[in-house]
C-alpha cells in the first residue's frame, strides 16, 4: 500500500471495490528484474495485468512480453512495443493464430510436442522456437500441474523435429511454478536443461536460449527472498550446470512483476453467525472469488487484509465473497483473524493484489460488475 494508493482512495468517491495499481512500483520491480542476472532479457507475462498503462510503461523500458493469445499480442503491440520483442509463449495455440502471430511480425514461439511443431513449421515459417519441459513446481504455492511442458528426452526430439521443418531450434524453457517461495527450485529445472542442450547439441543442433520462465514471488502474508536473492542462486545454478557456456537467458514475471504494486478496496457487506453460540464469525464482502480474487481457491494464494480497526482484538472468522455460489468462501479451511470489532460497511484493504485479480473478475455474475481498476 503506496501513499499514491492511499490519496487516491481517500478522494475516490464511487461505490464498489476497486484495484489500484501503482505504476511507480511496476517501474521499481522492471528495474529490479532487468538487473537480476546478466545478460538476461525481461518478457513480462502480459496475463497477470494486461492493462493498457503497465504494458505501455513496459514497452517503454525496453521490456520484451510473453503473450498467449492473439488478443495479447494486439494489445502488446498498441502499447508500442515492437513484435521482435514479443514471444508467442502459450504451447497450446490454434493454427491460425500461429498464422495471425506470424503476419503481426512475430518470430518466437513455445511448443512441447511435435504436432505443436508442424503447426508452427506450416503457419509461421522459419521462425524459433523453445521447447518447454515439466517441471515439478515443488515449492511453489501456485503450482502449474503437468499441463505444460514434455519430459526433457522428448524435448530433443521435438527440437529435431522443427530443425527438420525449416524451423530454427532456439531453446528450452520451464516454469518452477508460480509464487514460488524457494530460490533454489530453478537448480533442478536448469540440470534438466543442461541435459537437453547436450544432447542436442551431440545430434548437431546448438540451442542458444534458456527461458527460466516466471514463479518469482510477491509478499504476501510471508515474507519472500528479494528478486536479487533469486537472481544470485539462479546464476549459481546455470554456472553449475553450464559451466562457462551459459546461455542467452529469458525470464517471465508476472505476479513479482505487478502483485505488490496493487491494493484492492472493497466493504464489509455483512458479520454474522450461524447460531448464538458460535464462535467463529462469517464476514462477507462486496468482493470474492468471482469478482477478481479467484487465486483463493483451495486456499492457495492468502491475501493481507488490512482494517480500519487493526490494533483491536482479533478472532478468526470464515471470509467469504458476496454472490449466490457456495463456492464464494475465500478462506474457512484455515480461518482469517479479523477484528472482533469489524463492522458492517467498514472499509478493507486487500494487498498484494495487481496480479491474476482484475482479468480473473467475471462479467456480470449474479449482477455484479467486473472489477473496476485504476492505474495511477
Ligand atoms: C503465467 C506464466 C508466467 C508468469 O508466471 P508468474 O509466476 O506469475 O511469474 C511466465 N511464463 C509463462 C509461460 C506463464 O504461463
Amino acid at each position: 500500500m503506496t501513499t499514491r494508493i492511499r490519496e487516491f482512495l481517500r478522494n475516490r468517491t464511487e461505490d464498489g471495490p476497486c484495484l489500484v495499481v501503482d505504476l511507480d512500483v511496476v517501474r521499481d520491480n522492471y528495474n529490479a528484474f532487468a538487473k537480476t542476472l546478466p545478460d538476461t532479457r525481461v518478457f513480462y507475462a502480459v496475463k497477470a495485468n494486461p492493462a493498457p498503462e503497465v504494458l505501455a510503461l513496459l514497452a517503454k523500458l525496453g521490456s520484451c512480453f510473453d503473450t498467449a493469445s492473439v488478443p495479447e499480442i494486439e494489445m502488446v503491440l498498441a502499447a508500442g512495443s515492437p513484435p521482435d520483442r514479443i514471444s508467442y509463449g502459450n504451447t497450446i495455440k490454434k493454427e491460425r493464430d500461429i498464422a495471425r502471430a506470424f503476419a503481426l511480425g512475430v518470430r518466437l514461439y513455445a511448443v512441447d510436442c511435435k504436432p505443436e511443431v508442424e503447426k508452427v513449421a506450416r503457419a509461421a515459417p522459419g521462425s524459433k522456437v523453445f521447447c518447454r519441459i515439466l517441471s515439478d513446481c515443488v515449492g511453489a504455492e501456485w503450482p502449474l500441474s503437468r499441463k505444460f511442458g514434455c519430459e526433457p528426452g522428448m524435448a530433443v526430439d521435438v527440437l529435431e523435429h522443427a530443425l527438420k521443418l525449416g524451423l530454427e531450434p532456439h531453446g528450452v524453457s520451464f516454469h518452477v511454478g508460480s509464487q514460488q517461495r524457494n530460490q533454489h527450485a530453478w537448480d533442478r529445472a536448469l540440470a534438466s536443461a543442461a541435459a537437453v542442450f547436450k544432447e542436442c547439441g551431440e545430434r548437431g543442433m546448438n540451442l542458444a536460449m534458456v527461458n527460466l520462465g516466471g514463479g518469482f514471488p510477491t509478499k504476501y502474508l510471508k515474507n519472500v527472498p528479494s528478486v536479487k536473492t533469486y537472481g544470485s542462486a539462479i546464476f549459481k545454478a546455470l554456472r553449475k550446470h553450464f559451466g562457462n557456456r551459459i546461455p542467452e537467458t529469458i525470464i517471465e514475471p508476472g505476479r513479482g512483476m505487478v502483485g505488490n504494486a496493487g491494493t484492492i478496496e472493497a466493504e464489509v457487506v455483512l458479520v454474522s453467525k450461524k447460531s448464538e453460540e458460535d464462535d467463529v464469525r462469517w464476514v462477507y464482502l462486496d468482493i470474492g472469488k468471482f469478482g477478481g480474487l479467484a487465486e483463493t481457491m483451495d486456499e492457495s494464494i492468502r491475501y493481507p487484509v488490512r482494517t480500519p480497526r487493526d490494533g483491536d482484538a482479533m478472532a478468526p472468522c470464515v471470509l467469504a465473497g458476496p454472490t449466490c455460489d457456495s463456492m464464494d468462501v475465500l478462506y474457512e479451511k484455515e480461518p482469517y483473524m479479523l477484528p472482533v470489532s469489524l463492522e458492517i460497511g467498514d472499509k478493507v484493504l486487500i494487498e498484494g493484489t495487481g496480479a491474476y485479480t482484475a482479468t480473473y473478475s467475471s462479467v456480470a455474475f449474479n449482477g455484479f460488475s467486473p472489477l473496476k481498476t485504476y492505474h495511477i
